[in-house]
């Protein structure tokens, strides 16, 4: 049975509409960075609970949530109304495969995000782990507009520590943003934008690809990574690219 934490809501983040960040004060057990937590809150005498996936590296001392409000869903609304102060449940024990001892030695780390599943990779990023194993990472970071690109500290912070061997590419689909290429992950990565604006290739030979976020992302984009000979890692069968759906 799944055992409950009651945490509690220390600071909150309103990044744009509908997009927040929710850092939690709670005992939960030791993670591993690509893992996440389930959040509940008790809806009309039920406990309704989501997987969140934490942005806080596993050595931070509050837990770290990046979300948006799905107006038509349960829990993200309640979620999102919440105040320093408020408490809401988390599960003690951490869960998930999304992370870096799953997937089999390269020399370049893609990782691939629409949407809040930036967050995941953040945490991941902030441990010495992909830094010990991966000569590059690409961060590549798919929005609809400007103003979704959030973590922009966090993520100059990386630059200015491993230099030219992180790179950030942010997309805008929705409209032109100065820095960022316009589009979808997979249409750049079609045209060749996506390569050149990481300064590497994403070869099967050197390349791991991770990919989290929305189904539709996650499909294109796998096709057409088979397009080009890359398989799904399995435990039983190594491979080039790794999924976490969120929705
Ligand atoms: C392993 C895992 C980790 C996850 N981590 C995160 C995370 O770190 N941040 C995060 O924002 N979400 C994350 N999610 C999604 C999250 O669990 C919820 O589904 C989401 O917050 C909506 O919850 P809800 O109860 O309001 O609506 P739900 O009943 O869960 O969903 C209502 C509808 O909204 C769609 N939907 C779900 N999530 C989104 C979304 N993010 N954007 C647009 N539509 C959505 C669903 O497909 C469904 O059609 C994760 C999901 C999984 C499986």
């Amino acid at each position: 049975m799944e055992k409950w934490l009651e945490g509690r809501v220390m600071e909150k983040r309103l990044w744009s509409d509908n997009l927040y960040s929710l850092r939690l004060r709670a005992p939960v057990d030791p993670f591993t960075a690509g893992q996440f937590t389930r959040l509940a809150l008790e809806i009309d005498g039920e406990r309704v609970a989501r997987p969140y996936s934490f942005v806080n590296p596993p050595q931070d001392d509050l837990l770290e949530i990046y979300f948006n409000k799905v107006e038509s869903g349960p829990l993200s609304p309640r979620l999102a109304a919440l105040e320093p102060g408020d408490r809401v449940w988390v599960s003690a024990r951490p869960n998930g495969f999304f992370t870096l001892d799953q997937l089999p030695d390269c020399e370049n780390l893609w990782m691939i995000a629409s949407g809040t599943a930036l967050g995941v990779y953040l945490s991941i990023l902030r441990t010495e782990h992909p830094w010990q194993r991966f000569n590059r990472i690409v961060l590549v970071h798919n929005v609809r507009k400007g103003d979704q690109l959030s973590y922009s500290e966090e993520i100059t912070t990386l630059k200015r520590q491993y230099d030219e061997r992180f790179r950030y590419i942010p997309i805008t689909s929705r409209e032109q943003v100065d820095g960022a290429l316009h589009g979808r992950v997979l249409a750049t990565l079609e045209d060749g934008r996506l390569e050149k604006h990481a300064g590497v290739l994403l070869t099967t030979e050197q390349s791991h690809v991770m990919l989290c976020g929305n189904m539709g992302m996650i499909r294109e984009v796998s096709q057409a990574l088979e397009v080009r000979g890359m398989r799904k890692h399995r435990k039983k069968e190594a491979g080039h690219y790794t999924i976490e759906k969120y929705h």
